[in-house]
């Protein structure tokens, strides 16, 4: 099997599995116990959170664990304080379900909630006329995700956050994708909030955070016995929150020197050219786009970067809810769009909003890449895809010269 479906999900690295085990066997005691093991568990957990804060340049205090990025993104959405009067929340089209459907649920469910979704452009960066004009109604609340998921498009946050700001608003980024790949550092992006999500950047399922800078106050959704400052009420789950710690430090050494992911992209990239010379790969073009390099200061790059590791292809007259099926048959793991619409018939929100036809969006196909990905896999993996992909298409009636 050749798994290419890691904006989905990560393999848990060995470094966070090892530091787990004692947690769900002998080490078992709540971090809330008056006792010595109790006390340990805790400062378990103290460990774990300064990991997960050095990870993206923020204190400890500005980190309250979760169980998942779509937690985490309820968590700021659902209770961000409120005023009386009228709440505009802005955020885009392309956003995850975790923030597009709970930014409808509000709007749907409060009166007095109105939401504003702004439009991307054909490449997939948040329209910046529409945006501008959006923050001119002076909305409590911005949330634009860093990286698209399906895409691999990366937002200009510090630029939008900086807008955001100007306008009065709050404002809020799912760095879900960004922070496996990129060094996000928060204080240099200047947002208020921002979620990620544990299992995408090869830890526990079960695990996330959200930092919330300092300051920003937040109702929790969850109430009880007052847990992780008041934010997020239940016995903290230790051994994910100390698998999620040790993710982030091991992610945080790697990240500078570690291409493997991207050059394993680069190759399945070039690859499928070649062999599908008729497949769409959907990376935003324009002379000022280029791709994310990670041995340059972002504050020296152009503010329209894509990340590499996230490949979209789209192939004509295919669809990919029978190509899926042929590709796992063949030994590759690859999806449709974001995972968790997988299995969803609909077509992708973020390809249609891109203006990509519904024909094209529904033969496209997304191949995600981690640091566990080789090269020689990846050449592997095109020319499986390449075989798979022409022989469903022949099946099909459809023919390519
Ligand atoms: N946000 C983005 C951009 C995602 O890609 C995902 C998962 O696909 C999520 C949020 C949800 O993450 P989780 O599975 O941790 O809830």
């Amino acid at each position: 099997m050749i798994y290419l479906d890691n904006a989905a999900t990560t393999r848990i690295c060995d470094e966070a599995l090892e530091e787990m085990m004692p947690f769900l066997k002998e080490k078992y005691a709540s971090p809330l116990g008056q006792y010595a093991p109790g006390f340990r568990a805790n400062a378990a957990l103290n460990t774990a959170r300064d990991r997960v804060a050095s990870l993206i340049g923020a204190d400890r205090s500005e980190i309250t664990f979760t169980s998942s990025a779509t937690e985490s993104n309820n968590l700021f959405l659902r209770g961000v304080k409120r005023n009386n009067a009228e709440t505009i929340i802005v955020t885009q089209t392309t956003e995850h379900a975790s923030v597009l459907s709970t930014c409808e649920a509000l709007a749907r469910e409060n009166a007095d909630i109105r939401l504003i979704k702004v439009p991307v452009d054909r490449d997939g960066f948040v329209d910046e006329a529409a945006y501008t004009e959006a923050l001119k109604v002076r909305p409590a609340v911005v949330s634009i995700m860093h990286v698209n998921n399906e895409t691999g498009v990366v937002n200009d946050i510090k630029k939008l956050c900086g807008l955001a700001h100007e306008a009065g608003a709050l404002f809020h980024t799912d760095a879900v994708q960004s922070v496996p790949h990129m060094r996000v550092d928060v204080r240099e992006l200047g947002v208020d909030a921002l979620s990620v999500s544990g299992h995408k950047l090869h830890g526990p399922k079960g695990s996330g955070f959200i930092y919330l800078k300092k300051g920003v106050m937040i109702r929790p959704i969850l109430t009880g016995g007052g847990q992780e400052n008041g934010l997020r009420s239940g016995t903290p789950d230790v051994a994910a929150c100390v698998g999620l710690g040790k993710a982030c430090e091991v992610l945080a050494d790697r990240l500078l020197p570690d291409e493997s992911a991207a050059l394993a992209a680069d190759r399945f990239t070039e690859v499928i050219k070649e062999v599908l010379p008729q497949a769409i790969v959907n990376r935003p073009t324009g002379s000022d786009v280029s791709f994310y390099d990670p041995d340059r200061d972002l504050r020296e790059q152009s503010s329209k970067l894509y990340l590499r590791e996230i490949v979209s292809v789209s192939i004509p007259g295919g669809d990919a809810l029978s190509l899926i099926p042929d590709l796992d048959m063949a030994g590759i793991c690859c999806s449709s769009g974001a995972a968790c619409s997988a299995g969803k018939k609909g077509v992708s929100h973020v390809l249609t909003a891109m203006g990509i036809g519904e024909k094209l969006a529904k033969g496209t196909l997304r191949f995600s890449f981690s640091r566990y990905n080789t090269e020689e896999e990846a050449t592997e993996a095109a020319v499986i895809v390449g075989r798979v992909v022409q022989k469903n298409l022949e099946n099909h009636g459809i023919l390519f010269k």
